[in-house]
């Protein structure tokens, strides 16, 4: 391991990621950041970030390379990897790729999370012929059809508003009788002429010809029925992208890693921020204020702050 390690590695270059890499840098610290994927993240497909970081309308893919350019500017280095592992190795946190080991003094975990999918006949069958998960990429593919989204939270509830501006129809099709969801989407969903709710229903089966063609749902109270529609986009929670990480990280029931307060993880020297950690609130401003936070607490700590 002759290499020089980083003050900082962090793990993700979604705008949580490369917030925290951006703070690290400012700070004086010799910083890296690792991405398998395109920089962005989950929010890479979204037209307009909301709420607005920096108070400015901006879409998620022009915010994310702006970032990635002030960090090319304050010299954090890009790696274009995917973390396998991360160890401790003689007083250092060892990142582990499938062609690298970068050591590093800190480690910032902002891996993220992923869509969780729905698991239901058809779904992988018709992926990308029907079934999605970008209203914003592929909404205008929809125009004047009839489409159903899955879930009760601020995903499904946005994307549907998304949706609204093309389609016909939206079917939004939540299991339970309550939405879980920011008050001004709910409003907005609820008034909007196109979206129909169908409340107390489940999913059962995605089918079709050569793309979708109808889903199978079951409402709670009158079992199941053929919806017609040409599409189907599930949000129904996320995962989190925190299988590489070593079992001495704690993790709650979903996998989300556990933080203390200053957002170092169960390991000295290992923090976690933004989607992939336990709490987090899903805004995108709060997970830029933990990159933040745990990049000033990591500068103080190596006497750069
Ligand atoms: P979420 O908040 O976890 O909501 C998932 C929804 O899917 C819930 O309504 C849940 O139903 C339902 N669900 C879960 N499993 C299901 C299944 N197997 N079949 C059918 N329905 C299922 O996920 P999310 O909406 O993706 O949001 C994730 C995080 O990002 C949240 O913290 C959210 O606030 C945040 N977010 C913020 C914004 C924004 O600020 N603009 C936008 C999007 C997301 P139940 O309600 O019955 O559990």
């Amino acid at each position: 391991m002759a290499q020089q390690p980083f003050d900082a590695i962090v793990i993700g270059e979604g705008i949580c990621g490369l917030t925290a890499a951006n703070a690290l840098a400012r700070a004086g610290c010799r910083t890296a950041t690792l991405e398998a994927q395109l920089f962005g993240g989950l929010v890479l497909n979204v037209n307009e970030l909301d709420p607005a970081p920096d108070e400015r309308a901006v879409s998620g893919a022009e915010f994310a390379t702006e970032l990635m350019q002030a960090n090319a500017e304050l010299g954090v280095a890009s790696i274009q990897e995917a973390a396998s592992a991360v160890h401790d190795r003689e007083g250092l946190r060892v990142v582990a790729t499938a062609s690298g080991r970068y050591p590093a003094r800190h480690v910032v975990v902002a891996s993220g999370a992923r869509l969780r999918k729905l698991n239901v006949p058809g779904e992988n069958e018709f992926e990308g012929r029907g079934v999605s998960s970008c209203a914003d990429c592929d909404g205008p593919l929809y125009q004047d059809e009839e489409v159903a989204v899955v879930g009760g939270g601020d995903s499904a509830l946005q994307e549907a508003l998304v949706l609204a501006k093309y389609c016909r129809k939206i079917h939004l099709i939540h299991r339970g009788e309550r939405f879980r969801a920011q008050e001004q989407f709910v409003e907005r969903v609820s008034a909007h002429p196109r979206i129909s709710v169908a409340w107390n229903t489940t999913v059962e089966a995605i089918g079709g010809n050569k793309t979708v063609e109808r889903v199978r749902i079951r409402r709670a109270s009158a079992g199941a029925e053929e919806l017609a529609c040409a599409g189907v986009f599930a949000y129904v929670g996320l995962a989190p992208n925190s299988e590489f990480l070593p079992p001495a990280i704690t993790r709650d029931a979903g996998g989300f890693v556990i933080t203390q307060d200053t957002l170092e993880t169960a390991v000295p020297g290992i923090w976690a921020v933004g989607a992939v950690r336990s709490g987090y609130s899903g805004l995108l401003t709060d997970a830029m204020d933990e990159a933040r936070r745990a990049a000033r607490v990591i500068a103080m700590q190596l006497g750069r702050a």
